[in-house]
């Protein structure tokens, strides 16, 4: 192994996606001399996070203090929207519904704590934001905004981890591709460097802290067949192929404790023909199918398995995703008739996605290949449950069906206008739940849950926040938050280590 040049960094951190690249440019603010690891070539940088839809969840008092952070925005733009509060009881509750009460209470009120003065640390950073059209409707002249999730960065992970990388360059960080980090060096218990891959050849790489932000273990099928269960092995990837789970392995060996949920995973009903992992000439999320709350799901043997109208498509798809692997072939199809098709998101309407158009519903299991028996019978008993109410998709309507299972608990209206659409789905693999533990300012502890001196994790590889679900947009937030302050904590340790060695 080649002992790498002589200089030593005061903090290496290791990845490029949005958690690595805010912890960076913190750590740099705070004075700290950084160098970045990416295990990818340049062209396949910016991880998970450059293949999101870029939204991002955090708590705000009223539309008003959107402002700083939709500065683009006049106040006769302002006048045109509405949306509810979105205090920090109300993240938090969310995220105590999703996960069933098991998320993490300190760290779960950090990530909502610090999330809005986070965003507007990125937004200083040069991150632009917009607003999540995907999250409102229509209401006589006025955009609604629902579900708590009113913002996304603009252009998506493309331009949030274009905006961090700039900022980055700008402050001279250096960043190493194809460089893959391999294990932790630690000296006198205290993490010393870390060894690095490069072309084949081994290096170390002296530093006096290292920040792991290098995903979790989705992208690797082994690992997802023994954690999660061996349907998973055959899940597309949505994103980055490089998460496959490198940093928790090293951080393991190095006294880092397993921690949260590592049989469970983020997934989204995703196109079946989409690719098998993230293609980076096609980022933006655009295979993925979000709208079913409005529609109805089937599987290949025509029949309803969830239900679809439970609640707003934040709150149910990363579980749905799941189902779907469940279910025979691992496909279902998400229909929806004449009534509801211009209400579908724009992923719908776009060359990628595959889309079954039929004139009858007869045509319409025809062309999908299900039982049709099966599938005539599940639309007949669902129209006829379909119960009165006022139909609206922007609240929860409660307009839902009685006496069938699963039940349809809201947006239910009869699937009965011709033409019909089916979009034939299976399950992505958005990212792992399961992580390492760390304390809420990202420094990672030990089985005596200390931190081990020197080292810090940040974003995906954080774990015991997301149990089985998670609310949209919280995973780029924690990043945001888990880097920033993974960096904050790195440079306040070197700091410290650097006085004590002075001393
Ligand atoms: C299609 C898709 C859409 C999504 N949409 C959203 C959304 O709209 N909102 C939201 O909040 N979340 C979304 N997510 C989830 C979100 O991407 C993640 O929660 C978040 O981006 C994770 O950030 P991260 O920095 O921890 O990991 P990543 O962004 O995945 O970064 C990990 C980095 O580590 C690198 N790496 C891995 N191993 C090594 C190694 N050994 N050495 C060096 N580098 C290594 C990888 O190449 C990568 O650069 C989406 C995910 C996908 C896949």
């Amino acid at each position: 192994m080649n002992k790498n040049e002589n200089q030593k960094f005061d903090v290496v951190v290791v990845g490029t996606g949005n958690a690595a690249l805010c912890s960076a440019v913190a750590a740099k603010e705070n004075g700290m001399n950084v160098l970045i690891l990416e295990r990818g070539p340049k062209e396949k940088r910016g991880g998970n996070s450059f293949f999101t839809d870029g939204a991002i969840r955090f708590a705000y008092q009223d539309k008003h203090a959107l402002k700083p952070i939709l500065s683009h925005l006049t106040s006769e733009d302002f006048a045109k929207i509405s949306m509810p509060e979105y205090q920090e009881a109300d993240f938090h509750q969310d995220i105590i519904s999703v996960t069933e009460g098991k998320s993490d209470p300190e760290l779960s009120k950090q990530l909502v704590e610090k999330s809005y003065e986070t965003i507007q640390w990125m937004k200083q950073q040069g991150v632009a934001f917009e607003l999540n059209e995907n999250q409102s409707f229509d209401n006589n002249g006025v955009q609604q905004f629902w579900g708590g999730l009113p913002v996304k960065t603009y252009r998506k992970g493309i331009g949030l981890v274009e905006a961090l990388f700039q900022k980055l360059e700008s402050l001279g960080v250096e960043i190493r591709y194809d460089a893959r980090a391999v294990q932790l060096e630690t000296a006198n218990n205290k993490v010393s460097g870390v060894i690095v891959e490069e072309n084949g050849v081994r290096k170390e790489i002296q530093a006096k802290s290292v920040v792991l932000a290098c995903g979790g273990f989705e992208a690797n099928k082994e690992k997802r067949m023994k954690y999660l269960g061996k349907e998973w092995g055959e899940a597309i990837v949505r994103g980055s192929e490089f998460n496959t789970g490198d940093g928790l392995d090293m951080a393991m060996k190095a006294g880092a404790q397993p921690y949260g949920d590592w049989s469970s995973c983020h997934a989204h009903t995703t196109d079946f023909q989409a690719p098998k992992v993230g293609d980076y000439k096609k980022p933006g999320d655009i295979y993925k199918k979000s709208s079913y709350p409005l529609g109805l799901i089937v599987n290949a043997n025509g029949e309803r398995f969830v239900d679809e109208g439970a609640d707003f498509r934040n709150y149910t798809y990363a579980k749905y995703g799941k189902e779907t692997l469940r279910q025979p072939k691992q496909k279902a199809f998400q229909l929806f008739d004449e009534q509801v098709r211009p209400l579908l998101r724009a992923e719908y309407h776009l060359e990628e996605a595959t889309c079954i158009k039929a004139n009858s519903i007869e045509e319409l299991a025809e062309k999908m290949g299900v039982d049709k028996n099966k599938f005539l019978e599940t639309v007949r008993d669902y129209n006829d449950a379909v119960q009165g109410g006022e139909y609206n998709p922007a609240i929860k309507d409660g307009k839902g069906t009685k006496g069938i299972t699963p039940p349809k608990s809201n947006w239910a209206l009869s699937f009965q206008k011709a033409p019909f659409y089916a979009y034939p789905v299976t399950c992505g693999i958005t990212f792992t739940f399961g992580g390492i533990q760390a304390s809420k300012y990202s420094e990672v502890l030990d089985e005596n849950q200390k931190p081990i001196p020197g080292l810090f994790a940040a974003g995906e590889m954080i774990g015991g926040l997301f149990y089985g679900n998670y609310p949209g947009g919280s995973g780029l937030m924690s990043g945001a938050v888990f880097g920033k302050l993974a960096g904050e904590s790195a440079a306040s340790y070197v700091q410290q280590f650097a006085k004590a060695i002075s001393e």
